[in-house]
């Protein structure tokens, strides 16, 4: 089996409302999913998510959120091989809510929470956006 290890990031924005909006980004195989990609040799984890958001939303400002780290593992099929994908996910904030899409996807997002829940594709992708409901809600917002 491959292995393939990703980073990426819950980017969220609060607007002048006060009210939280989570990024998503539509991929090309029609998935729904927060900004992230692989980790390239040399690179750390935040310094690979850091560029994906970049590369992926065309955002620059982000602040990473200290102690929030989630890792996601899930298989799926290319061409004959299996692939294990590991991809491990911070919380970031950004006050640029204009996005700049690349061409690895098809659409993006700013949603609210109930609808970024129901807009996200996979479980482990909710999960993760649940877990930084908790963590804004216990560390972050008032
Ligand atoms: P990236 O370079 O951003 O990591 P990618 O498009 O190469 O993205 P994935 O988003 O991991 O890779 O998608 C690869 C395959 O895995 C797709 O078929 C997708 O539907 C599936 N997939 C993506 N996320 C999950 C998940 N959380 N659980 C199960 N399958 C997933």
């Amino acid at each position: 089996m491959l292995l393939e290890r990703s980073a990426g990031a819950v980017v969220f924005s609060i607007k002048y409302s006060g009210n939280v909006f989570f990024l998503l980004l539509r991929y090309s195989a029609g998935h729904w999913d927060f900004p992230k990609g692989n980790i390239e040799d040399g690179e750390d984890e935040v310094q690979a998510a850091c560029r994906e958001i970049r590369e992926e939303t065309g955002i620059e400002n982000v602040v990473f959120l200290e102690g929030f780290n989630k890792k996601v593992e899930y298989n799926y099929r290319r061409h004959r091989n299996v692939i294990h994908k590991e991809v491990v996910f911070f919380l970031a904030k950004t006050d640029s809510q204009r996005v700049i899409l690349s061409n690895e996807h098809i659409a993006y997002s700013w949603t609210d929470f109930d609808s970024a829940l129901a807009k996200l594709t996979y479980m482990t992708a909710k999960d993760i956006l649940v877990k930084a409901q908790d963590y804004l809600k216990s560390r972050y917002i008032k």
